[in-house]
């Protein structure tokens, strides 16, 4: 089979080879750290720096198509691979690695995201405060995950205690939501659009903790109109692959919180729980292949994250023979560190 270029080594490159090499593909993982979990399943390996050009045009002339796993390679090295067959979608990376860019974007194609302005310094804080009211979130433009790099502004006196840190960042109004839901959608380069059925997400301390689908009445009602937005935003951006925008369901509707131009955890239940995982889909999309159904293979399911230090017991998951338990080989166990998963599936 052919070689497909991963870049980034994590949880995401390595699901996304182990459903790669179910076709019959073999996959070449590009990272920076030396202890990779998705080179662990590869056939190659690269460890260099991102910014390493040399190292880059090698590893993408290995590959029949390259993707990423990671949103916030830089998008510069990858333009200067020019001709390499890539489907790293820089200008997807681009737009969403800033959340600047990335409200005005989705707001340009008619989603409504919280209110929000750029912050560069406490006097553009204390303006923003003002403008959109507090309570709110100071978040860094660029480069969080897993709710780091966000800070909680309850009170103008929050802002005015905060040592800002020396980087671009954004104020957005505190969203009032009974729930948090996601869009993950699948399009083939043929331009064949796949919706995954939307799962309702529970966060902890900014870490997604818990997926369950179907999601409730409440929050199915708002999934066309945030389905709409995606399929648009896949559209514009003539994207190929697997999508995923959050939103939170508010009694006004759904309201934008980011977009990942990636395979994504609150999908992570569509291994075992869909006809097609996101993995798979994502796969079939970059090589040119037809898509998968993405309807239900069960009644309902539930995806656990096993988040570190929480001790969890492994053989009492394996006991329950609806569960099905993935780890990821990380070493150590760090709190907030995504250590594996558990999918349930209730059948009948
Ligand atoms: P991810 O790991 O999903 O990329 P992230 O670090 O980019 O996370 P966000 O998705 O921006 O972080 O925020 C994490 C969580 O914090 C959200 O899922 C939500 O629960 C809460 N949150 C973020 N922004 C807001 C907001 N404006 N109003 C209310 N809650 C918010
Ligand atoms: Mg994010
Ligand atoms: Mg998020």
């Amino acid at each position: 089979g052919e070689t497909i270029g991963i870049l980034g080594g994590g949880q995401l490159g390595r699901m996304i080879a182990m459903a790669a090499a179910q076709l019959g593909y073999r996959c070449h993982v590009y990272a920076p750290e030396p202890d990779s979990i998705a080179a662990e399943v590869c056939a190659r390996f690269t460890c260099a720096a991102w910014d390493d050009a040399e190292a880059m045009a090698e590893f993408a002339a290995d590959c029949a198509v390259v993707t990423y796993e990671f949103e916030n390679v830089p998008v510069e090295p990858l333009k200067a691979l020019g001709a390499t067959p890539l489907l790293a979608h820089a200008r997807a990376l681009e737009t969403a690695q800033d959340r600047l860019n990335e409200k005005q974007f989705v707001t340009k194609l008619g989603g409504r995201p919280a209110p929000f302005a750029p912050v560069d310094n406490a006097q553009d804080l204390a303006a923003a405060i003002d403008a959109i009211g507090a309570p709110g979130i100071l978040k860094t433009r660029r480069d969080g995950y897993d709710g780091k790099g966000q800070w909680r502004i309850r009170t103008p006196e929050d802002a005015a205690a905060l040592d800002l840190p020396q980087t671009a960042l954004i104020y957005e109004g505190f969203v009032t939501f009974f729930a948090e839901f996601s869009v993950i959608l699948c399009r083939g380069s043929d331009g064949d659009v796949r919706f995954f059925d939307s799962a309702c997400n529970v966060h902890e301390a900014g870490i997604l903790s818990l997926s369950t689908v179907p999601a409730p009445a409440e929050v199915l009602e708002q999934v066309p109109a945030a389905r709409e937005l995606a399929g648009k935003v896949a559209e514009a951006l003539d994207y190929v692959g697997v999508l995923t925008l959050e939103f939170f369901a508010t009694v006004e509707g759904p309201v934008f919180n980011e977009m990942a131009p990636r395979v994504h955890n609150s999908g992570h239940w569509t291994i075992e729980g869909a006809v097609t995982s996101q993995f798979e889909n994502h796969v079939r999309a970059i090589c040119g292949l037809p898509l998968g159904g993405t309807s239900l293979a069960a009644r309902s399911i539930e995806m656990r994250n096993l988040i570190g230090d929480e001790a969890d017991d492994w053989a009492a998951i394996l006991a329950n023979p609806a569960n099905h338990l993935h780890l990821y080989g990380k070493g150590a166990s760090r709190p907030g560190r995504k250590m594996g998963h558990v999918t349930r599936l209730i059948l009948d």
